[in-house]
């Protein structure tokens, strides 16, 4: 069974109770863990969800503000010192792995054997390219935000995640998320904000459960919570229900769910 671990929920500003979104897709088979994102913090995350330095085999990035990439210096160098030995390897679309490759060049890491303990190897992935990540069959759609990002799907055997990263409503995730078992969705605002989620090219709640319902999902779980904004998760999760009648989950961070 493979489990979706919430390791962060939060928007790009992050609370007392929620880090900023992050994903651990965790199978039963070797090779099969996969990081999404990698914002504030994330090692003590992991940590804290007991999943050690040599766990992780893949990272994939959605897109590179601070809140999804701000951490990958500092995971890469935690991962060193804690003597991680199995390689790591970090995927993005070729604008996003541009970035991590500077971030990564700033602080003079060295991306060789010789001088670390482990393997980090950088992929540029597009749509349409296959892809493996997770130990299944991985798409990555472009979705519409203010920089370039990408939301992923995987097909696992009893059905597929899909997770939308930082996006407002576009074509895209028409199939991203059509008939996912699980449709893992950001929500940064309520509708009454709707004009913020445009300017800044995010989703309202309401969108979420718009998004859900078109793509025919099972479950709806909310993520990128703006709830620093002064809502709350519940507000959320109502305003999605107007949209949506399935399962509408908005998980706390360490929450967990079972594919
Ligand atoms: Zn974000
Ligand atoms: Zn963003």
């Amino acid at each position: 069974m493979t489990r979706v671990l919430f390791l962060g929920t939060a928007g790009a500003l992050p609370t007392e109770e929620r880090a900023n979104t992050c994903l651990a897709v965790l199978g039963e088979t070797p090779g099969s863990n996969l990081l999404i994102d990698c914002g504030g913090g994330v090692y003590r995350s992991l940590l804290r969800a007991g999943i050690g330095p040599d766990s992780l085999d893949d990272l994939f990035i959605t897109h590179a503000h601070i809140d999804h990439i701000g951490s990958l210096p500092s995971l890469i160098e935690s991962f060193r010192l804690s003597g991680r030995k199995r390689p790591l390897r970090i995927y993005a679309i070729p604008e996003v792995l541009t970035v991590a490759e500077s971030i990564l060049q700033v602080f003079n890491y060295e991306l060789t054997l010789d001088n670390w303990t482990y393997e980090v190897t950088l992929h540029a992935t597009e749509p349409g390219q296959p892809l493996t990540l997770a130990g299944v069959d991985a798409h990555v759609y472009r979705m519409d935000h203010t920089m370039p990002s990408a939301g992923l799907r995987l097909d696992f055997p009893t059905g597929a995640l899909a997770y939308t990263c930082d996006t407002q409503p576009n074509p895209s995730i028409a199939e991203l998320g059509k008939d996912a078992r699980l449709f893992i969705a950001e929500c940064t605002f309520l509708n009454k904000d709707e004009a913020q989620a445009r300017r800044s090219r995010h989703m309202t709640a309401l969108e979420a459960g718009q998004q859900a319902a078109q793509c025919g999902v099972d479950t709806l779980a909310l993520v990128h919570l703006g709830v620093a904004e002064g809502w709350t998760p519940a507000d959320a999760r109502n305003e999605a229900a107007q949209a949506f009648s399935g399962a509408i989950v908005v998980p706390q961070d360490g929450d967990a769910l079972e594919m």
